[in-house]
């Protein structure tokens, strides 16, 4: 759709010296995962990626939360990044030590490359939320491989690394291209378990007030950082979930893969 070559073997992520396979093995271990102080247990198979009890809709290669006995969970910023509210996002979760993950649309990636430094800087994680925010329902598979093939590299040129998690635009995507991203491009869907709805622009105390009361262990909470009144929520958000006693992780650290931040990775 977007006219671009159709490279079905050009883009898998590797992790140098750690490879897919390992790292599926490791994660799939769940409770023998090196990477966190405690475990979770989180399993990732090719069939079944988050583990019992965490897949609420039955899709394949695909994260909603993840069930932890520890009180930690992710806050996750879809759409950016934005020239003005991104950067003064970025100062709100700095003076707090939080780390967030950032599904980046890849043209705005683009646009804005010292944004995505300053978050890798920062310690937080950068996803893909494919090339131009396209409802990938209806999508060639070439198609969808393109709209995350070019975000994936735009990323590159800006931070030097690959995301290796992604979320699709209005959270569709087909199974069969879930399935086809995770196996190809090592890459497993990511959704949510809270939506305060912030695009709707209820007001900074309304998202606050849906985020706080419905978070949960092993959440995965979705905002988006390009609306003014969802990052004008975030100082008592962040401050109302940490008085509840949850711990923020990026996502990669949720699942129980090493901090995406500190990883070698490379596209192939
Ligand atoms: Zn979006």
């Amino acid at each position: 759709m977007l006219g671009q070559p159709f490279e079905f073997q050009g883009k898998a992520i590797v992790g140098q010296g750690v490879g897919r396979r390992k790292i599926l093995a490791g994660a799939a271990a769940g409770l023998a995962t090196p990477f966190l102080s405690a475990p979770l247990t989180a399993q990732i198979t090719p069939r079944s990626f988050a583990g019992r009890n965490t897949i609420d809709r039955g899709e394949a290669a695909t994260i909603l939360h993840v069930r932890t006995a520890e009180p930690v969970l992710a806050i996750t910023f879809d759409d950016g990044p934005h020239p003005y509210h991104t950067p003064h996002l970025l100062d709100i979760l700095a003076e707090r030590g939080i780390r967030a993950t950032f599904f980046v649309i890849g043209r705005n990636a683009v646009r804005y490359p010292l944004i995505l430094q300053r978050m890798l800087a920062e310690g937080h994680e950068i996803g893909n939320h494919s090339w131009s925010h396209p409802d990938l329902h209806g999508h060639s598979d070439a198609s969808v491989l393109s709209q995350i093939d070019r975000t994936n590299q735009a990323v590159v040129d800006a931070v030097g690394r690959p995301p290796v998690l992604m979320r699709p635009p209005y959270g569709n995507l087909y199974n069969r291209h879930r399935m086809l991203l995770f196996e190809t491009r090592g890459m497993p869907t990511v959704l949510w378990s809270v939506d305060p709805l912030d695009w709707q622009h209820p007001g900074s105390a309304v998202v606050t007030q849906r985020i706080v009361g419905r978070c949960h262990r092993g959440a995965v909470i979705l905002a988006h950082d390009i609306h003014r009144s969802t990052v004008r929520a975030m100082p008592a958000t962040l401050s109302g979930i940490g008085e509840r006693g949850y711990r923020f992780v990026t996502m990669s650290e949720l699942i129980g893969w090493p901090r995406w931040d500190r990883r070698r990775l490379r596209l192939i």
